[in-house]
């Protein structure tokens, strides 16, 4: 269901089905299931047929404008079709919204990149997005990693700035010195 609403929020995997506006001014978004891979057992990945009832799911998600929105997630329970499978039920997730989550992954990563790229401190950054500082500090640590794992650009031109031109002053005070006692 790809209409205004599901646009606007721009999260993979859900659409919106209503937005609800509650008596205090937040707004509560009831999210459906859009992609049919979160029926897939993560067990086997055998795509479930048999439903077995429904969840509800709560995850938080960056903030919208003056207030946070409030998501409730109306997903499905399935029960896995494959007989060798030790898996026999499991609930719907999507890379965004990971099976017992309770932040989607762009917030998780939204924070980490906010002390890795913005300079801000992991409480800072915390008080802002209303997480713990734990979580913080585990999206900063993984994204900190894409840094200082990433290989470093192959060498294609070694300009004059990284070759080292003449001796040293130690190494001259040494010369200078084997110079004097031959003498
Ligand atoms: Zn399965």
């Amino acid at each position: 269901m790809d209409n205004d609403a599901t646009l606007l929020l721009d999260l993979d995997g859900v659409s919106v089905h209503r937005v609800e506006l509650l008596e205090d001014g937040r707004r509560r978004v009831h999210l459906t299931t859009a992609d049919s891979s979160a029926r897939a057992c993560p067990a086997c990945g055998v795509f479930a047929t048999r439903s077995k009832g429904r969840a509800l799911t709560r995850p938080r998600d960056l903030p919208y404008g003056e207030r946070a929105l409030e998501f409730f997630w109306h997903k499905r329970r399935w029960w896995c079709g494959e007989p060798a499978c030790p898996r026999k039920s499991f609930t719907e997730s999507l890379p965004q919204i990971p099976a017992g989550a309770r932040i989607t992954e762009r917030l998780r990563a939204a924070a980490g990149r906010r002390v890795r790229d913005a300079g801000s401190t992991v409480i800072q950054a915390a008080r802002d997005l209303h997480l713990s500082w734990s979580t913080v500090m585990a999206s900063f640590t993984v994204q900190a990693r894409e840094v200082t794992g990433a290989p470093l650009p192959e060498v294609r031109v070694l300009g004059i700035d990284e070759t080292r031109r003449g001796r040293t002053e130690v190494g001259t005070g040494c010369r200078n010195r084997e110079v004097a006692t031959g003498a």
